[in-house]
C-alpha cells in the first residue's frame, strides 16, 4: 500500500496530529524524540459517497477505504550526518511515497522549541537541508558511474541520466529540492528511478492554535510565501483542539466543537483527502446488497488493474467490467434503473477506471 510520511522538527506536533489520525495511540509528550519507532496509522478515508450509496442500497455492511500514514522519528540538525536518529530517519522517509511536513505555527512557553524561538520557515529549511544533503551525496555518487558509461559505451540513456544528475546536482548545491527542477516528461521518467527524498509530492501542514485555524497567522502567511514556488499544499491545522475533539464521545459534539471554531470539517479529514490526492490515488466503488464498499486504485490504472484491487483472479481472468457513473446510479436511484435507463457501460480491458465509477467485473476463473 502507498504512504504518506509525516516529518518535522521535534516537537512541532507530530505526534499529537498522529494521535488524532489513527487510532494507535503514538505516545505525545513535550520531549523530543518521543516517537522513536516509525508508527504506521491505516486511516479511514472520509466519503460522502458512500453514505449516499449506503442510503440507496442499504446493505449489510460498508467498508470504507483507507490509507496509510507513518509518523517518522525525530529529526535534527546533521542528520544527513547520521546525527541523531538521522540515518534511520532519512530510510524511512525514502520508503515513503509522499511526504506530510508538519511545521510549527503556534506560540507556547510551555512546549520547548529546538532553536528557541517560532520560525516554521527556518524550520522548515533545516528539514529541507538534511534532506537536500542526502540526495547529493546520492546525485554525486551515480554521476561517477553514470559519467563512465556515458564516456566508454556511448550509451544515450546513460547521457541523458547523466544530464538529469547535473541538473539535480546544480540545484541541490545552491539550497533546493529536487521538485522545483523543471524537467521533460521523458526527464521525469528517468528521474523516478532516483527516488530522490527532495523530489516526492510534498503537503506542509502549519500547525497552529485554534484562534489561527480560520484566518491563520503571520507564521502561516510567512510559510506560504516560502514555499509558493513548490507546487506544494499547504494546510492549516489546529493539531491540539483536534485531539480534543477526538475525545469527544458523539459525532453531534464533535461537530458542534467544530462550527463553534467556525470549521464545516475537520482538519484531519481534509489531511486524510489532501494525502490520497497527494498520493494520486483514486476511488471506484462496488455496490451490492452484501456490501457497499470503497477501493482505491492508482491514478491512470485500466479496468484489469482495477480489479486486481478486489482479487488478482479477477485481473488475470478478467472479460469486461460493467460500469455506472456515480451521478447516475444517485440520480437514477438504483442498479436496475440505471439498467433500464441504459446507464450499464460495458467497457474493456483498455478503458480507464475514473473516480466515483460504480463497477461489477466479470471474470473468467
Ligand atoms: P512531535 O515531537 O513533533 O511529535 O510533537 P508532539 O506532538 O509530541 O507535541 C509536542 C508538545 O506540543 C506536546 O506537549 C503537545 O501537547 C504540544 N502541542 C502540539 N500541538 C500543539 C498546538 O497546536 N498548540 C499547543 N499550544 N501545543 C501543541
Amino acid at each position: 500500500a502507498l504512504q504518506c510520511g509525516i516529518v518535522g522538527l521535534p516537537n512541532v506536533g507530530k505526534s499529537t496530529l498522529f494521535n488524532c489520525l489513527s487510532n494507535a495511540k503514538a505516545q505525545s509528550a513535550n520531549f523530543p524524540f518521543c516517537t522513536i519507532e516509525p508508527n504506521v496509522g491505516v486511516i479511514t478515508v472520509p466519503d460522502h459517497r458512500l453514505v449516499q450509496l449506503e442510503k440507496l442500497v442499504n446493505p449489510q455492511r460498508v467498508v470504507p477505504t483507507t490509507v496509510e500514514i507513518v509518523d517518522i522519528a525525530g529529526l535534527v540538525k546533521g542528520a544527513s550526518k547520521g546525527e541523531g536518529l538521522g540515518n534511520k530517519f532519512l530510510a524511512n522517509i525514502r520508503e515513503t511515497d509522499a511526504i506530510i511536513h508538519v511545521l510549527r505555527c503556534f506560540e507556547d512557553e510551555n512546549v520547548t522549541h529546538v532553536d528557541g524561538t517560532i520560525d516554521p520557515v527556518r524550520d522548515k529549511d533545516v528539514i529541507d537541508m538534511e534532506l537536500q544533503l542526502k540526495d547529493l551525496e546520492t546525485v554525486e555518487s551515480r554521476i561517477s558511474k553514470t559519467e563512465k558509461m556515458a564516456k566508454t559505451s556511448k550509451d544515450p540513456d546513460a547521457k541523458r541520466l547523466l544530464d538529469v544528475l547535473l541538473k539535480y546536482k546544480d540545484a541541490l548545491e545552491s539550497g533546493k529540492s529536487a521538485r522545483v527542477v523543471e524537467l521533460s516528461d521523458q526527464e521525469k521518467q528517468i528521474a523516478k528511478e532516483l527516488y530522490l527524498l527532495t523530489n516526492k509530492p510534498i503537503m506542509y501542514v502549519c500547525n497552529v492554535d485554534e484562534s489561527a485555524v480560520v484566518s491563520g497567522n503571520q507564521h502561516v502567511a510567512a510559510v506560504k510565501e516560502a514555499v509558493k514556488n513548490e507546487n506544494a499544499r499547504v494546510l492549516v491545522i489546529a493539531a491540539q483542539t483536534e485531539a480534543e475533539i477526538a475525545e469527544l464521545e458523539t459525532f453531534e459534539e464533535r461537530q458542534m466543537f467544530l462550527e463553534d471554531l467556525g470549521l464545516k470539517e475537520s482538519g484531519v479529514s481534509k489531511l486524510i483527502r489532501l494525502a490520497y490526492e497527494l498520493l494520486e490515488l483514486k476511488t471506484f466503488f462496488t455496490a451490492g446488497e452484501k456490501e457497499v464498499r470503497a477501493w482505491t486504485f492508482p491514478a491512470g490504472a485500466l479496468a484489469p488493474q482495477a480489479a486486481g484491487v478486489i482479487h488478482t483472479d479477477f485481473e488475470k481472468g478478467f472479460i469486461r467490467a460493467e460500469v455506472i457513473k456515480y451521478n447516475d446510479f444517485t440520480n437514477l436511484g438504483s442498479e436496475q434503473a440505471c439498467k433500464e435507463a441504459g446507464k450499464i457501460h460495458v467497457e474493456g480491458k483498455e478503458y480507464e477506471v475514473q473516480d466515483g465509477d460504480v463497477m461489477h467485473f466479470r471474470f473468467n476463473v
